[in-house]
């Protein structure tokens, strides 16, 4: 749905799940919001300049057609209640009203059904998020918060995503482009008033804004992987030769049966996932096929899928049986790899390596070990840190900053070698302005609007 600010329709969704519940949340938000609230509602002195914020219990009724025929008497759908809200002190900045009323399918159909014969339009997906960062009361990172807090899987990434919401990403934001944007208006400023042989900025100083800018960008772009581990979970891939015991360790770390185990080698053919939340995150599990050469095609298709989740892994545990040599992986990727000594319990008397985990899925011995190296691993990946600044970066802030990272280094650069003049230079910095400032929403197309709320559901 496109839409600019200023001739904005008046909408309605449910904000709730939909199915049985105690109770729906309908909500409708655009001009006349308090007209079509004021068709379907009536009690408690609700009228067309309702006292805002100030919930009033009444009946919500159906609306009954224009023509003769469907002028019958409406009839009473619910009890509830209603919250008006005045613009712009409203989430989108609009005159807004909700209906509290039964959950279940029929009565927020029926509201909703009463809400767009008095002439509200439905609310496309994000809608509501969407209308509050065209007015103004949330910045597009914020926005895109709402969404991480909506779909959080652990308590770390709704903790990052309420804290991004909060503001955190949107301050690292201003804090990288404050000191450029005052360099800029500094070099416009110099070009109006001074004579073009005088430079009223000294390059030194530009250099040193830009060089600033670019390391405090490094800084945020570091934060990334923990956006994705926050967002999708830390990724773990049990690998190793066929009858190494992934599967029991599988098992064991989930603590239920969930893959098959077998003492015949090679019974894992695909990977096996499940998530699991453990000490604030989510962890992903993946039981893979056994790595081995003389595989027969189908075991071999399953060995080619375990080499992919291998390099595309977190964290990787490289598995061993106590007393035999460690193969050890070859991995195309910076993952750490934490050596594993399994079934322990058959050879309790071997000496395994410092640096290596031994245990045994049978008797549960060196489970909570792993663990514990498990969470060292995770402690590189700055998750607190993320959560602590509210910054949970997605691909698309990845890609922006980046990319202003890049154009900014290479102003640096031409700044040091080539001296160019104030009006090159500021032309330069205002088109990477514009590129950083998208990250924000300070500057945005319809076009990023339409995949930035593609993400969400209809009724937030
Ligand atoms: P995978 O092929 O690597 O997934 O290995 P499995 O988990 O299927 O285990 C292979 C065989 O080793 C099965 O017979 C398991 O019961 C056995 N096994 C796995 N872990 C242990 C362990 O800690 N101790 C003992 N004694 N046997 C184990």
């Amino acid at each position: 749905m496109g839409f600019s600010v200023g001739k904005l329709s008046t909408v309605v969704a449910l904000a709730t799940p939909v199915g049985e519940g105690g109770l729906a949340v309908v909500r409708i938000s655009g001009p006349e919001a308090f007209v079509v609230a004021n068709q379907v509602f009536s009690g408690g002195g609700f009228s067309l300049n309702p006292e805002p914020r100030r919930a009033v219990y009444g009946i919500l009724k159906s609306v009954s057609g224009s023509s003769s025929v469907d002028s019958v008497a409406s009839y009473v759908i619910d009890r509830a209640l209603v919250l008006p809200f005045k613009g712009p002190a409203s989430y989108t900045g609009e005159d807004t009203v909700e209906f509290f009323c039964h959950g279940g399918r029929m009565v927020a159909q029926a509201v909703i059904k009463a809400c767009r014969k008095a002439g509200a339009e439905p609310a496309a997906a994000g809608e509501f998020t969407r209308r509050a960062f065209l007015n103004g009361k949330l910045s597009l990172d914020q926005a895109e918060a709402v969404a991480d807090l909506i779909h959080a899987q652990s308590e770390l990434g709704a903790r990052a995503a309420v804290q991004q919401l909060l503001g955190g990403l949107n301050q690292q934001l201003s804090d990288i482009e404050e000191p450029l944007l005052d360099l800029l208006s500094a070099l416009e400023g110099s070009l109006e008033f001074v004579s073009e042989e005088d430079v009223s900025v000294p390059l030194t100083e530009v250099e040193k804004v830009l060089l600033a800018s670019v390391g405090r960008l490094d800084k945020l772009i570091e934060m990334s992987p923990a956006g994705r581990l926050l967002r999708d979970g830390v990724h773990v891939v049990l690998a190793g030769a066929p009858n190494v015991g992934k599967s029991s360790l599988f098992n064991a770390l989930l603590r239920e049966e969930r893959a098959i185990v077998d003492g015949e080698a090679g019974t894992t053919r695909d990977v096996v996932s499940s998530r699991i939340q453990r000490g604030g995150s989510v962890f992903v599990l993946h039981d893979t096929a056994g790595l081995r050469d003389d595989a027969g095609r189908v075991e071999q298709m399953g060995i080619e899928r375990t080499w992919r989740q291998v390099n595309e892994a977190d964290i990787i545990l490289s598995l061993t049986i106590t007393g035999r040599k460690s193969v050890g992986l070859s991995v195309d990727s910076s993952a750490p790899v934490i050596s594993v000594f399994t079934k322990h319990d058959l050879e309790p008397s071997f000496d395994v390596p410092d640096d290596a985990v031994v245990l045994s899925s049978e008797t549960g011995e060196g489970i909570d070990k792993l663990w514990q190296a498990i969470d060292r691993a995770v402690v590189a990946f700055q998750l607190e840190e993320a959560v602590a600044l509210g910054v949970v970066l997605n691909e698309r802030h990845l890609y922006k900053l980046t990319q202003s990272r890049q154009e900014l280094h290479r102003l640096y650069v031409e700044v040091k070698d080539s001296r160019p003049g104030e009006e090159i230079i500021g032309s330069l910095l205002s088109s990477i302005l514009s590129g950083l400032g998208e990250v924000s929403g300070r500057v945005f197309t319809e076009h990023m609007l339409e995949s930035v709320f593609r993400r969400f559901c209809v009724g937030k």
